[in-house]
């Protein structure tokens, strides 16, 4: 596996220090008390002079008095602190220039800029005074930068992978080059020779908190990152929850001091960042993040509310389209069973239907009749009157047959002119009452047929099934016995009823 010095010789040339930053560092480094000296090397820039002044006057130090020269400063901030500011300066400068791809490097800034603003006023809350934190949070994701800038292909496809896998960018970093940004970004500030309190804590700051020197600061880089990403990530309230419980539980701060700070933060971060040329972008102040996150949150269950409305209302039709499609098949079964013509029930339905009464009237020992009817002469009647008046008086007869009967019987089109009714739990004796009643009543039906009246007569038969537990009578022979009936009818001289 590649080691993180082969990484920086084989994949990205080491990038070196800003040579003012060179400069500045080495300066300090000969003599750690050399004001006058770290103040010539920044006076030879005229733009960072003119920042570390605005920077000495801004509220991160809060000075009472105004402070307008470098040797001033250096005297108020010190020479650490001042170098740390330069240094900051220097490197941010430095790195804008990186190639832009879909990797924003100024929202990369902007961040670590609020972060190390975060770090510095946390600090001061905590009583934890480290002149060095400012510069350790700044940086502390610069390993980000580095292994961008060495493969922005395949650092960006890991950014895209890492959204969807839910794992974390350290855990995707040592998947894809075996070490993480923590690991690159102290490396490359112990290359640059920059002091152990600033890459340790950076090298700690995405692991448990280790039991070292560095430990106070380690914690601070995390909750500072936390309090940056209230501002640029995605979800403020979520962290903003893991702030305030955090912030309790290491600082005993309570949730006031909390929303204080995280306000504290987004007010002088406007302003540092103006001082590093850095357009603040949407930086808002704490307050109107929290507002929109409830509106957010508001609007969350305003759609819960609607989508709950909308599945009952989703529901409610789909019951009412489940009835209207029972309804549907229905009246399609019901059609399936009538004749077209007479609305009667049709030939197989009839079969059925006398199968299972005969059946039931086996069950229950009752007795059940069937009579079967065809009109006389109808022949004549479509011969003399044509075919529609046919229809008509098939119509008309089937009407005035269903009212004659009772409700329970079933009174079907057999075929052509002739017809079958069913009449449950009937014995031949009422069954013949029936029939009589039947053809006297279509006997007196006066047919209107555009201006002639005309009217028919029926023949009828009979054939019932007594209960006779030896020889059931089965639905043939109840037919066949009925249709003999009513050919005698027929023989007879028609427009009567045989059994
Ligand atoms: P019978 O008294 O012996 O029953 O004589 P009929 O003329 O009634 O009997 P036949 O079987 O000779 O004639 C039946 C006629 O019924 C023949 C056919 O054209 C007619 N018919 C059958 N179905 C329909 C129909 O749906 N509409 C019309 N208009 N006529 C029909
Ligand atoms: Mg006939
Ligand atoms: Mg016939």
């Amino acid at each position: 596996m590649t080691t993180i010095e082969d990484f920086f010789t084989e994949k990205i040339k080491l990038p070196s220090p800003p040579a003012i930053a060179l400069k500045i560092l080495e300066a300090v480094r000969k003599d750690e008390n050399s004001f006058d000296e770290l103040a010539r090397i920044i006076s030879t820039d005229p733009a960072l002079t003119v920042r570390i002044l605005k920077i000495a006057n801004s509220s991160l130090y809060g000075f009472p008095n105004p402070v307008d020269s470098l040797s001033q400063a250096t005297a108020l901030i010190g020479t650490n602190a001042l170098k740390n500011i330069a240094l900051s300066f220097v490197i941010v400068q430095d790195f804008q220039e990186a190639p832009q791809g879909s990797f924003d490097v100024t929202l990369f800034w902007r961040r670590a800029i609020t972060a190390a603003v975060a770090a510095e006023t946390l600090a001061e809350y905590t009583n934890l005074h480290d002149q060095d934190l400012f510069v350790t949070a700044l940086l502390q994701d610069i390993g980000v930068l580095i292994l961008y800038l060495s493969d922005t292909s395949s650092y960006m496809a890991l950014q895209d992978e890492k959204r969807v896998s839910g794992k974390t960018t350290c855990q995707m970093e040592q998947k894809k080059f075996g070490f993480d940004h923590t690991e690159v970004g102290s490396h490359l500030l112990t290359v640059w020779n920059l002091p152990e309190v600033i890459h340790q804590p950076i090298l700690f700051h995405h692991t448990d908190i280790v039991e070292n020197q560095f430990k106070d600061a380690s914690r601070i880089l995390q909750f500072a990152d936390k309090i940056a990403s209230i501002y640029y990530g995605v979800h403020a309230n979520s962290k903003c929850i893991a702030v305030h419980e955090g912030l309790k539980k290491h600082y005993q701060l309570s949730d006031e001091q909390t929303d204080q700070l995280i306000d504290t933060v987004g007010e002088k971060a406007r302003e540092i960042l103006d001082l590093f040329a850095l357009d603040p972008g949407d930086i808002k102040p704490f307050s109107l993040i929290m507002q929109e996150a409830n509106e957010e949150l508001g609007r969350l269950n305003f759609s819960y509310a609607q989508i709950v409305l909308e599945l009952k209302q989703a529901k409610q039709s789909a019951e009412q389209l489940a009835m209207e499609l029972k309804m549907a098949n229905d009246s399609l079964r019901e059609l399936a069973f009538r004749d077209g013509l007479t609305g009667l029930y049709n030939h197989r339905y009839f079969q059925e239907v006398l199968e299972s009464e005969l059946k039931r009237a086996k069950r229950y020992n009752h007795p059940l009749s069937l009579l079967l009817i065809d009109i006389d002469f109808f022949k004549k009647v479509n011969d003399r009157y044509g075919h529609p008046a046919g229809d008509q008086v098939l119509q008309e007869v089937s009407n005035t047959m269903v009212k004659l009967v009772r409700r329970c019987d079933m009174v079907a089109r057999y075929g052509g002119e002739e017809f079958a009714v069913i009449l449950p739990e009937t014995g031949l004796t009422s069954a013949k009452v029936l029939a009589q009643r039947v053809r006297r009543g279509i006997e007196q039906l006066e047919i209107t047929c555009g201006e002639q009246t005309l009217s028919v007569t029926i023949s009828c038969g009979i054939a019932g099934s007594e209960n006779n537990q030896e020889h059931p009578v089965t639905r043939d022979i109840l037919i066949e016995h009925s249709d003999k009936a009513l050919y005698r009818a027929k023989k007879n001289g028609r427009n009567r009823v045989e059994m």
